[in-house]
């Protein structure tokens, strides 16, 4: 559907979800009555009667599951996740037998059984789920068994004493593989629970893909720290290996420390690898080589690229030198041994992105024939070593390729002429949404992307979200906009995956719900998918719930470039560098009030839903949600706060008066007590949000602490001056670029 259909489609409480801001309120098509149960992802197709059925009967648990042994082991399984997701409500085991007792609806697993042909029963991972008086059928085959099992969890009312409405169900993969790529800033931070939580999550809305960061570096000048990653152990090479920063708490205070990331010192990945087995969700390594490609040719200076005088560059490789491949070899073999080839694994994703040097060396000039032989031929090695080893798909992102125009025939010939048809599938990937209707001269998505059609497989790659650094606003006002887009463009290519770049925060779960829906089922309109992801955390307070993130969205629209401008990764600006960025209609005094206020009503409407959840976990979600929400408050009363203190600081330059003097102080005394609160604002954060996200969320409101307490100071000595009575010389205090108080600071503290 275009975007400007399904905006139609969206309601004020709806679009609080969407990020798009300037749209009408309409009143909202609800997808279905709110009195039934929500499924993510939203089946291919569902109707439901008007009976409900109790699965109990008084204390006891009143079903009988029954799989047919000729439906496989898949069913066999399927019949256990569901025992044990009812005795996970009722505290009971239902019987697991072929005969079912008096009184007890029976659960029947099995092969499709009736000639009725249909998508679910042609496509890998289809099923038919139907609920009557008679009983619970289940007809699938394999993995699909799996998915049924997880939609009847999600068909399940009330805990304990469940019941499950009439209605029947067909339902079917519209992507085959539904995946995310867990990027290794995240990935570093990762305790092998945290992992767990994160298969269990994405086997429970039916992705079965999760690419594993293991290596990966982003050229930075500021330092090694948060740049570097390698995650895994290697045995060969011992001397590989990145200190991150972490969090950890010690008597109740958070530290800041540098560490190896715990799957390196655990090693716990083939751990990963099979508990993602055994939940339907395979677990797949990643390894960058010629871009984001630091530590190796650091450490090995003499298979680094080189500069034209044959120095390392610390960067890449030096695609010439055999020692190159010996190493990405070995490092290839063990991971495949370690990791992928014994628990039947057969992805590797190379990456190969953002490629920003070439070799100079003379033997790499000598044998330069053009750009795209340097990067194809490189692909081909790799790939060919990936396939003796049996991976039987190489993943690699699209923009190398694609922005050489290197997707062509004479590419498809290549890889034939090198045995390798069938083994690479391009990631395309893109997270901006550029507006319908506009051109972006910048980007070639709407032009050429899963363009041309030349045999090489194709998976659409937008982002569920990634960077905690900024406020979850930015990520809610392009990500969700731009994966629907994607997915659905890639449907219309011929694209057989979706993959969502990630940096993992269950903060980002709306965009995981969102992945999950679109790559299983792209129709439902995005309105119908947000209100039910609403309905789904929020239950009975869907409403006020989304009005209170529609709230969030709205006024994080309006200051999205002072809170961008100063949550930028890798450095941020200074909070007065922020400030002045933003000189429009956003720093309107009366506006700026207003917004403070509005998002404090909404931090408290979502701590009272809060209070009303009984799920933990979902619980825990509207926390996070809560302290973001408080986080841009606390932000955004600073920032008024700096405003209306450096405006009093002005009038008591002009009148040099008692009553102007009273006046700094009470502006004063509000500023210190907004940096109180943002302090206040930093506790909860390190308590509720995400902690592998840490280390990329509290340096920054570090830095916002300490600039505002800078400011402080400042004003304090100006206003112990206006007491002391030493009003002769009151310097200019302008919040401007990268500085707060630019003119003569340096004269008047010390
Ligand atoms: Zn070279």
């Amino acid at each position: 559907m275009k975007r400007r259909a399904w905006l139609q489609l969206s309601g004020a409480g709806l679009a609080a979800l969407i990020g798009e801001r300037n749209l009408k309120a309409v009143s909202a098509l609800p997808a279905e009555a709110p009195d039934r149960p929500v499924i993510l992802p939203h089946p291919q197709s569902i109707s439901y009667g008007t009976q409900r059925i109790n699965l109990t009967d008084g204390d006891r648990l009143a079903v009988s599951i029954e799989a047919e042994p000729e439906a496989g082991p898949e069913a066999a399984e399927a019949a256990q996740m569901i025992a044990a997701e009812l005795s996970r409500r009722t505290g009971r085991t239902p019987s697991l037998i072929s005969k079912h007792g008096p009184g007890e609806l029976p659960i029947r697993l099995h092969g499709f059984k009736d000639s009725r042909a249909g998508k679910e029963t042609e496509v890998e991972g289809g099923y038919r789920l139907s609920v009557t008086r008679q009983g619970v059928e289940i007809a699938s085959r394999g993995a699909g068994f799996r998915y049924a099992a997880a939609t009847f969890a999600q068909l399940l009312e009330q805990d304990s004493a469940p019941r499950v409405r009439e209605v029947e169900i067909r339902d079917w993969p519209t992507f085959p593989w539904r995946g995310i790529y867990v990027e290794v800033t995240s990935g570093a931070c990762m305790t092998l629970a945290d992992w767990k939580d994160l298969v269990d999550w994405a086997s429970s809305i039916k992705l079965n893909l999760i690419s594993v960061g293991l290596y990966n570096c982003w050229e930075r000048e500021t330092s090694v720290l948060d740049a570097e990653y390698f995650l895994f152990p290697s045995r060969r090479y011992p001397q590989f290996k990145t200190p991150v920063r972490s969090y950890t708490k010690q008597e109740g205070r958070w530290q800041e420390q540098t560490a190896l990331p715990a799957m390196y010192t655990e090693d716990f990945l083939g751990e990963i690898v099979a508990y993602g087995k055994a939940r339907g969700v395979a677990v797949s390594p990643y390894f960058s080589s010629l871009g984001h490609n630091t530590v190796i040719p650091r450490l090995m200076p003499e298979i680094s690229m080189k500069d034209e005088q044959c120095r390392p560059i610390g960067y890449g490789f030096c695609t010439t030198c055999p020692q190159t491949y010996e190493v990405l070899f070995n490092l290839y073999d063990e991971i495949i041994e370690r990791y992928a080839r014994p628990y039947g694994v057969t992805t590797f994703n190379v990456a190969m992105d953002e490629v920003q040097h070439a070799c100079q060396c003379p033997s790499c000039q000598v044998a330069w024939k053009g750009e795209d032989n340097f990067y194809v031929e490189h692909l081909i090695k790799i790939s060919r070593h990936l396939k003796d080893q049996g991976m039987t798909r190489v993943l690699v992102w699209n923009d190398m390729l694609h922005r050489s125009g290197l997707i062509n025939k004479d590419l498809e010939s290549r890889l034939a002429a090198a045995g390798l048809e069938g083994l690479i599938t391009i990631g395309w990937w893109y997270y901006e949404a550029p507006r319908e209707g506009y051109f972006a001269p910048d980007e070639s998505f709407g032009r050429a992307f899963f363009r041309p059609n030349v045999g090489i497989e194709a998976w659409a790659v937008p982002s569920n979200g990634w960077d905690t650094t900024a406020l979850l606003g930015a990520t809610r006002a392009t990500a969700n906009e731009a994966l629907v887009r994607l997915v659905r463009r890639g449907e219309e290519r011929g694209a057989d995956g979706v993959i969502s770049y990630s940096n993992h925060d269950p903060i980002f779960e709306q965009g995981y719900v969102n992945a999950s829906q679109y790559a299983w089922n792209p129709a439902p309109a995005m309105a119908d998918t947000q209100d039910r992801y609403a309905r789904w955390l929020f239950g009975d307070d869907h409403e006020s719930g989304s009005r209170a993130l529609k709230t969030y969205n709205d006024v994080y629209g309006i200051y999205a470039e002072l809170a961008e401008a100063f949550y930028r990764r890798p450095v941020p600006p200074k909070l007065g560098g922020a400030i002045d960025s933003v000189r429009g209609p956003g720093l309107e005094k009366v506006r700026l009030r207003d917004s403070v206020a509005s998002v404090d009503s909404a931090a408290q409407a979502l701590a009272a839903i809060q209070m009303r959840i009984k799920d933990p976990g979902k619980a825990k979600s509207v926390g996070m949600y809560c302290a973001e929400v408080r986080r841009l408050g606390a932000f955004l009363r600073l920032t008024l706060a700096i405003l209306n203190c450096t405006s009093a600081y002005d009038d008591f330059r002009s009148q040099r008066d008692s009553a102007a003097l009273g006046f700094l102080t009470q502006r004063l005394e509000e500023l210190r007590q907004s940096g109180e609160e943002h302090t206040t604002v930093m506790r909860e954060i390190s308590d509720v949000r995400y902690t592998p996200s840490l280390p990329r969320i509290l340096p920054y409101e570090q830095k916002a602490q300490d600039d505002a307490q800078q400011l402080i100071a400042m004003f304090s000595e100006m206003e112990r001056r206006g007491r002391a009575g030493q009003t002769n010389f009151l310097p200019e205090i302008v919040i401007r670029d990268q500085d707060f108080f630019a003119s003569g600071i340096g004269m008047v503290l010390p």
